[in-house]
């Protein structure tokens, strides 16, 4: 299928690895230029050579802290003229217990996980309403839908984004902009390793068998890919996708045990 988005420009956020990554590269390959970031130097630039030789298309890439005002600014900057596409991402917060978070540790986790996604909307979405159309996808979790207790800073900041968007969409819609989430259930990038091993390390198991303890309660018994992942974004930043209106769209292998 043809998604009909060639030439036009994408900023993805939190995208030399992982999820974002997946993303990065399902709209490359789509024919999409693209801006991408990350934190790490190095990974960013070893992707964005990886896609530029794979895809042909254009890769910006900018090392920056996507949570910071500065990050954002010099992200911003550096993709020039318009940004057609928004993949907003960034790193989870920690695990823990209800009890150990700090108010700081909370501003934190909404940075990251709202105000930071919010911001870039903000940034992006009069350019997108001037010139009748966009597409924005926010990567979130399943944890919007169904609590994950050990990651309450996340279920926290999360949920809050996810009612930002839920208004926002349905008033950048008429401009031929369209905004929604995508819920990763559990995928196999270093985020689920490092989820992984802390449950190896808390249970004195190894990280093969917390591994498959975890993909047998997912009805496909298996992980995620990010390239799957990658593949339901391109498809919502899609001219195919114009009537997707501020949905949040699970991605977890039937894990979540629910009707609707
Ligand atoms: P990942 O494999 O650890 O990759 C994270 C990517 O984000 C890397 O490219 C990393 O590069 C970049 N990054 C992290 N913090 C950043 C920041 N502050 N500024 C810019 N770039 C940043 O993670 P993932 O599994 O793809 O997860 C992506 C998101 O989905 C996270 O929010 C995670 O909580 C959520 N999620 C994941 C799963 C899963 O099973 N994988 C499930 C539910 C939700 P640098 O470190 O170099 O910056």
């Amino acid at each position: 299928m043809d998604l009909g988005i060639r030439g036009k420009t994408a900023l993805v956020c939190a995208g030399s690895k992982g999820l974002g990554r997946g993303c990065a590269e399902a709209l490359a390959e789509a024919g999409v230029d693209l801006v991408l970031n990350a934190r790490g130097a190095e990974a960013l630039e070893a992707t964005a050579a990886h896609i530029r030789a794979a895809q042909g298309v254009r890769v910006t890439a900018v090392a920056a802290d996507i949570t910071t005002e500065a990050g954002r600014a010099a992200v911003l900057q550096a993709a020039g003229g318009p940004v057609d596409i928004l993949v907003t991402n960034a790193g989870g917060p920690p695990p823990g217990l209800w009890s150990d978070w700090s108010r700081e540790d909370f501003i934190k986790a909404l940075d990251a996980n709202m105000l930071t996604p919010i911001a870039l909307m903000q940034a992006l979405l009069p350019g997108m309403i001037a010139r009748k159309w966009g597409r924005v996808v926010n990567i979130t979790s399943q944890s919007v839908k169904a609590p994950i207790p050990q990651l309450g800073l996340s279920n926290a900041a999360r949920a809050g984004l996810t009612g930002f968007v839920a208004g926002t969409a349905r008033q950048v819609a008429e401009h031929g902009v369209t905004i929604n989430n995508l819920l990763p259930g559990i995928h196999a990038t270093d985020r689920a390793d490092a989820l992984d091993g802390g449950v190896a390390r808390a249970q004195g198991i190894s990280l093969d068998e917390a591994r498959r303890r975890r993909e047998a309660t997912i009805p496909v018994r298996r992980y995620g890919t990010a390239a799957e992942f990658g593949a339901a974004c391109a498809f919502l930043c899609s001219v195919h996708a114009g009537f997707i209106v501020g949905q949040n769209i699970l991605l977890d292998g039937g894990a979540g045990n629910a009707t609707l």
